[in-house]
């Protein structure tokens, strides 16, 4: 089994995760961030949710203050519009993961969190890991029916900064 130690284990890259990941990280805390996915790197806010919706919100009043008359015209604006949004966020889940990638007390590891026991967790894309004196456990958006439900319930140390209840 390989160990890790650190004073920090975030679960979840999202507003929450990298806020505090690179606050902690700059105090000198050794800080370790797990995400599920590499194109949710910055979380829901800037890959599906306020970003990408309010740059489309936009590209959409730009088209119709145009009047596009013709199905050519209107594709033309809307796949101008995916596009621009797609190249926005690209450019902030980049500009995330850098923040976090050139901190170095901030570790982002790759994978589906859950938790082994009160001190250790697993993550689905590397060899279980054992973390025997984390402090604080952030467990960002997890849903009620996730693997990690019953553990955040029993262990008063874990912090969640968003639940999406059923
Ligand atoms: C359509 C829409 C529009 C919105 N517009 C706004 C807005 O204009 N302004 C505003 O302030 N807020 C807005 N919000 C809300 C905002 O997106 C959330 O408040 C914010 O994303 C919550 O941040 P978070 O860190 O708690 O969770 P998230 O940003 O959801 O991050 C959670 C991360 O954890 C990862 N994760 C979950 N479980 C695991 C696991 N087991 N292992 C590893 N990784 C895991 C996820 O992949 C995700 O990247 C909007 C939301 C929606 C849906």
């Amino acid at each position: 089994m390989q160990t890790q130690q650190f004073d920090t284990l975030i679960i979840g890259f999202g507003k929450g995760g990298k806020t505090l990941a690179n606050f902690l990280g700059n105090k000198g805390q050794k800080v370790s961030i797990v995400e599920q996915s590499k194109d949710m790197y910055g979380g829901t806010c800037i890959n599906i949710a306020c970003i990408p919706t309010k740059a489309l919100a936009l590209a959409a009043e730009h088209a119709s203050s145009h009047h596009p008359n013709t199905h050519e015209e209107k594709q033309a604006y809307y796949e101008s519009a995916i596009k621009e949004k797609q190249r926005l966020v690209t450019t902030l889940r980049q500009k995330n993961y850098d923040t976090l990638h050139n901190n170095p007390n901030v570790n982002v590891i790759d994978g589906l969190a859950s938790f082994a026991a009160p001190t250790r967790y697993r993550s689905s894309s590397v060899i279980p890991r054992k973390c025997s004196r984390f402090r604080l456990k952030i467990l960002s958006s997890i849903r009620a029916q996730s693997p990690m439900s019953p553990a955040y319930r029993v262990w008063k140390r874990v912090s969640v900064s968003t639940i999406a209840r059923p």
